[in-house]
């Protein structure tokens, strides 16, 4: 039989990665935190037509990247290839509107069948942030510093903001009959898929990679031309509210971002270090989502962070481990159970307690502890344990012997003043 395999695209993360992992985790929960955003968390696995209508037949995620199946009762599930359309779901479902202004934050896996290669993966993770309810400028403001302060909390170097407008429905759709007659008479010069594209969602042409495809889009009419005097001045104060934060941009009018339901403010965040999958973060307002998937009128706008291209880019001091405070040496018939419990009990101090389940040797052991760093040791033999009681010592090589002690179990005073001496206040 042969051996047994991971699907092509996914990725199993082992102990020694996960560090680095929950490093970022952590950071990011504590930022998400103080800027008092709160989680949801939604199904991985949702209804098919939830996608199709909430991110648009016409993208490239829903027409080419889902994972849909039939279930057992024959109806047609798909894992999630983004979040903003389950949080929007859950919002009007939950009747979350009755109150309008919601600051709200998720993280987890998506998944979008697509080629695998550096930084693209079938099953990824994200991390999302949505504020529902807000429609003034100040929103599109916060929401784009918050991605931008978390990246550079994680030491997330050579980043770049690029910012653009999409306007509201009008605007576009007066785009729209522009390029389409553009399209009309330079179709033959595109690529093939942006060729596809015509019928189906011409704006996502302006965000082809194809070069020849770009450099043809430079006598395209553009969008931002058609912007009415509105959407325009609101465009205006995000960028002077953006200087006035110091937070540099740069305007790239064919940013239209993937997904169908997008207006006014659309923003990516690449890194220079990340080679050809460059975008970090994607975000923008989408004012007409929630209605148009049967709630109320709200306005709304967020990004979405993939955490695999993330810790790529996280520094390397996100990457040590935290170290074992006590390393637990034990072995006899009664001092093993007596360490378990010991175990829990320093455990209890919020230290980090390794105990060694190996049966050994005493040295094996200290060996052990040795090669794990740990601050310090407790040892019970069967000698210690019969006294109710247990040598500590710090394992520093230097100190060896200078802060040996012997605690008796039952003496928490004994034990807490050698933990604040020589572990917790340090
Ligand atoms: P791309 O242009 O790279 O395909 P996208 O526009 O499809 O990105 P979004 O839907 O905006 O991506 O998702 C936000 C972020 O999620 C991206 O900027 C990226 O960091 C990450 N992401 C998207 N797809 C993948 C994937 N297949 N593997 C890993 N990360 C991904
Ligand atoms: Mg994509």
């Amino acid at each position: 039989m042969n051996n047994l395999k991971n699907l092509r695209g996914t990725v199993d993360l082992l102990p020694d990665q996960l560090i680095k992992w929950q490093n970022v985790e952590k950071i990011l929960l504590e930022q998400l935190f103080r800027a008092s955003i709160k989680e949801i968390r939604t199904p991985i696995l949702e209804m098919t037509e939830l996608f199709k209508r909430g991110i648009g037949e016409g993208t490239d995620v829903v027409s080419k990247e889902m994972y849909t199946f039939l279930d057992k009762g024959e109806r047609s599930c798909t894992l999630r290839p983004e979040g903003t359309a389950s949080v929007a779901r859950a919002f009007i479902q939950n009747g979350m509107s009755s109150s309008p202004l919601q600051k709200l934050w998720y993280m987890g896996p998506m998944f979008r069948y697509e080629r695998p290669q550096a930084g693209r993966q079938r099953q990824f993770h994200q991390l999302g942030v949505e504020f529902i309810g807000y429609e003034s400028v100040r929103s599109d403001v916060e929401i784009i510093a918050l991605a931008w302060d978390i990246l550079r909390k994680l030491g997330i170097k050579e980043l770049n903001l690029e910012i653009n407008s999409l306007g509201d429905f009008n605007d576009r759709s007066n785009f729209q009959k522009s390029f389409s007659k553009w399209l009309e008479i330079n179709k033959n010069s595109l690529d093939v898929d942006s060729q596809n594209r015509i019928n189906k969602n011409p704006l996502r042409i302006l965000d082809s990679k194809n070069i020849q495809t770009k450099k043809i889009l430079e006598s395209a009419p553009k969008l931002f031309n058609f912007l009415s005097e509105k959407s325009l001045e609101r465009y205006l104060k995000l960028k002077n509210q953006l200087e006035v934060l110091k937070i540099p941009y740069i305007e790239n009018f064919n940013l239209v971002r993937g997904l169908d339901y997008y207006s006014h403010t659309a923003f990516e965040i690449t890194s220079g270090a990340l080679g050809s999958q460059a975008t970090v973060c994607g975000g923008g307002r989408y004012d007409n989502l929630i209605k148009q998937m049967g709630g109320k009128d709200t306005p709304a706008i967020g990004f979405a962070i993939g955490l695999e291209r993330l810790i790529l880019l996280a520094g390397n001091d996100l990457d040590v481990s935290r170290r074992t405070d006590i390393y637990i040496v034990n072995q006899g018939l009664i001092a093993e159970p007596f360490a378990i419990d010991l175990s829990r009990k320093l455990r209890s101090y919020d230290l980090l307690v390794e105990l060694d389940l190996s049966g050994a040797s005493f040295s094996k052991q200290f060996k052990k502890a040795n090669k794990m760093n740990s601050k310090s040791i407790v040892v019970i033999g069967d000698k210690e344990a019969a006294n109710k009681e247990f040598v500590i010592r710090l394992f520093d090589k230097e100190s060896s012997g200078n802060k040996e002690e012997i605690i008796p179990f039952d003496s928490d005073i004994k034990l807490e003043q050698w933990l604040n001496n020589n572990l917790l206040l340090n």
